[in-house]
């Protein structure tokens, strides 16, 4: 493992975490691939073995669960004390699917007259729900980031790569990229808290929140935001946001267009960038893009 590069991937017992420790592995990177669940993981790891990726080990994390974060932290503190690669990969849609409409849906969909059905047959967002989602794909990443930074100090050329989504919308852009360079994350923590606010008095279409999953696209929209804080706080982590593209997984009920292959090609991608690459941008469909 000395001369090799270690990757640690989260939500990597199925979809797209787990393709991006299969093509992490086949590119000669060690993996430890993480999950919340021992057996589910251990799963994930013997398929890898079985088709040959044998530099793949197991170590269970929830990443809501600080105590499981530092006990990956140690772990990988005492076995191999450094860190690579870091690809918080899990995720929840933060909605119940309720309906059988299998297209994917835009903002245009909730502006016109149907928007009202549309909302009622597809999804429920309870504030229970809409936090879960806040938790798991925002802030159990600041938290994780937070407990590898000093292992990915170690490294040579480290890297962050925070897998998130295009799906953003005009209030929220405003809000996190106007502020510029005072952007903080106390300044996204409150927006975040804002939106579940809004969301437990039933106030999103009021406060001109994003319609449908408002939730996901939330939490999405202040990881990106986070990732820019981040890669301008340790200049020398290249730390950058990826969306894998609309991917068919259980995330979405398999209604996403592209193969995990091809989704997990993306974050893959950005994981072994050159050293010196960019850093604290968003990559969709391969190129920077705007947040
Ligand atoms: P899946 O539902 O297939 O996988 C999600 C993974 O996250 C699972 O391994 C799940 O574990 C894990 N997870 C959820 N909560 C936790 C937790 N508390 N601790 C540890 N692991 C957890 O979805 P995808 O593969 O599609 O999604 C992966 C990432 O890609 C997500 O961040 C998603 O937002 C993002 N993405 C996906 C797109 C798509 O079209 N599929 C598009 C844009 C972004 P378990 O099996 O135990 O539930």
């Amino acid at each position: 493992v000395a001369s090799r590069r270690i990757a640690v991937v989260t939500g990597g017992n199925k979809g797209i975490g787990l393709e991006t420790c299969k093509q992490l592995a086949s590119a000669d990177i060690f993996v430890i691939l993480t999950a919340r669940d021992v057996e589910r993981g251990n799963r994930a790891v013997e398929e890898l073995r079985g088709i040959g990726l044998n530099d793949v080990v197991f170590h269970q994390l929830d990443v809501l669960d600080p105590t499981s974060i530092s006990s990956l932290a140690d772990f990988l503190a005492k076995e191999y004390g450094r860190v690579d690669i870091l690809v918080n990969n899990a995720g929840v849609v933060g909605a119940r699917m309720v309906g059988g409409t299998h297209r994917r849906l835009t903002e245009e969909d909730f502006a016109g007259p149907q928007a009202k059905a549309l909302r009622e047959e597809l999804v429920v967002v309870t504030p229970e729900i809409a936090g879960h989602c806040l938790r798991t794909n925002y802030y159990a990443v600041k938290h994780l980031t937070t407990a590898i930074l000093p292992l990915l100090q170690h490294s040579d050329s480290p890297r962050i790569v925070n897998v998130s989504s295009e799906f953003s919308n005009e209030k929220l852009r405003e809000e996190l990229s106007g502020v510029g360079a005072d952007l903080t994350e106390e300044t996204i923590d409150n927006i975040v808290e804002r939106f579940l606010e809004a969301q437990k008095n039933d106030r999103i279409d009021i406060e001109g929140w994003p319609p449908l999953g408002s939730a996901y696209v939330v939490s999405k929209a202040a990881l990106n935001a986070y990732t820019r804080i981040m890669a301008k706080k340790y200049p020398k982590i290249a730390i950058n946001a990826v969306c894998p593209g609309h991917t068919a997984t259980d995330l979405n009920g398999h209604t996403g267009v592209q193969t995990v292959q091809e989704g997990g090609k993306r974050p893959v991608a950005v994981a072994l960038l050159p050293h010196g690459g960019p850093s604290g941008v968003f990559f969709y469909s391969g190129e920077v893009a705007a947040f």
